[in-house]
């Protein structure tokens, strides 16, 4: 079976129902719809309002843009000072080396500048220029390669990228964001593992894979193999997730899609409130709601299952965690600060205890 690409293959399947094919149509015009056959298979086409279906099957109201939304919604233009190079902070870069991906997510940040209308890959001479620009900058700690989703790349090509990035003295770390093991498992190879790999050998350098997952559901029986590869290969996982109405936005969900990750050896790394991208409202939630999910995690999950819930600051400022907080400074005539500290349960302390009863 094949990609599904077009509203109408959509409608075919059972996806998405015959009436909506003209406003589908349109919403397709403007923004790249694809899902892999690992992904029609994780979908339950009787539940109209399926959390795996709701994240790649386009809706008209992706067609209504609210005034706050924007083409590039985290600033990665702003930071661009070679084509391929996103340098926001210090000690590293992203490396955007393809701009498609095997499924398109209704709610991407990146949805202006990925899919088949635009360029496919960095041109070769657009990667030397993108190398050359890490290796005369020493403060560069870590590059992020990303997209698009760079594990759609061969191997070959891959190989070459991860290598140019070992010769240079100062990266130590790369760092893979993809979507790959969970939509496309069966690309997670021997063959690409060793092209992403660092080598040991090559002093204290690493490599790191970061998992974008949303739903417990996308952890099926080929993706957990195919993350099981790779970690099996020694290179250790994180994962970042979205905020996303409908998809994840409740407790239940988000312990289970945590504590599946951490099942199968990924540390959950961040959980990321949704980006203004346009007509991607609908999936949005508040930050409030946000909070109070992520409060309803502290109390009941490991430590191991706490991602950090972090808003990308529109306009290129980066990212920054977004609480909740739990500590709250109180007027004090000491000169010591005292805190007032909300624990687990919801009960208030005060930080120093003024006595020693008080704890
Ligand atoms: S995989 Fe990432 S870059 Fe690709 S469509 Fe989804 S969110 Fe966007």
């Amino acid at each position: 079976m094949k990609p599904l690409r077009t509203p109408t293959a959509l409608v075919a399947a059972g996806l998405a129902p015959p009436e909506r094919l003209a406003a589908l149509e349109q919403v397709a015009a403007r923004y790249a719809v694809s899902l892999t056959p690992d992904v029609v298979d994780l979908i339950h086409s009787d539940d109209p309002v399926d959390p795996i279906a709701r994240q790649f099957v386009p809706d008209p109201r992706e067609l209504e843009a609210r005034p706050e939304e924007r083409a590039d919604p985290i600033g990665d233009d702003a930071h661009s000072p070679v084509e391929g190079i996103v340098h926001r902070y210090p000690d590293r870069v992203l490396l955007k080396l393809v701009h498609i991906c095997p499924v398109y997510c209704r709610f991407c940040f990146r949805r202006e500048s990925v899919g088949p209308g635009h360029r496919r890959s960095l041109s070769r001479a657009a990667l030397v220029r993108a190398l050359d620009y890490i290796r005369a900058r020493p403060e560069i700690w870590e590059v992020i390669l990303t997209g698009g989703d760079p594990l759609v790349l061969s191997p070959r090509r891959l190989r070459e990228v991860v290598r140019a990035l070992v010769c240079i003295e100062h990266v130590k770390i790369v760092r893979v964001h993809t979507r790959v093991p969970v939509v496309a498992p069966a690309r997670i190879t021997a063959e690409l593992i060793r092209a992403i790999k660092m080598p040991r050998n090559a002093s204290t350098k690493a490599t790191y894979v970061v998992l974008h997952a949303n739903h417990p559901r996308e952890l099926s029986v080929r993706a957990r193999a195919a993350c099981a590869r790779i970690i099996d290969a020694g290179i250790p996982m994180l994962s970042q997730s979205v905020l996303s109405r409908g998809v994840n936005d409740d407790p239940d969900t988000l312990a289970a899609l945590m504590r599946t990750l951490v099942e199968n050896r990924i540390k959950p790394y961040y959980l990321h409130h949704g980006d203004l991208a346009p007509g991607t409202g609908h999936l949005r939630t508040t930050i409030p709601q946000g909070q109070a999910l992520v409060r309803a995690l502290h109390g009941r999950l490991s430590g191991l299952c706490q991602p950090t819930y972090v808003l990308d600051i529109p306009g290129g400022h980066g990212k920054s965690p977004i609480g909740p907080s739990y500590l709250e400074r109180v007027p004090s005539a000491e000169q010591e600060a005292r805190f007032e500290i909300e624990d687990f349960n919801g009960v208030s302390h005060i930080y120093p205890p003024v006595r020693q009863d008080d704890s």
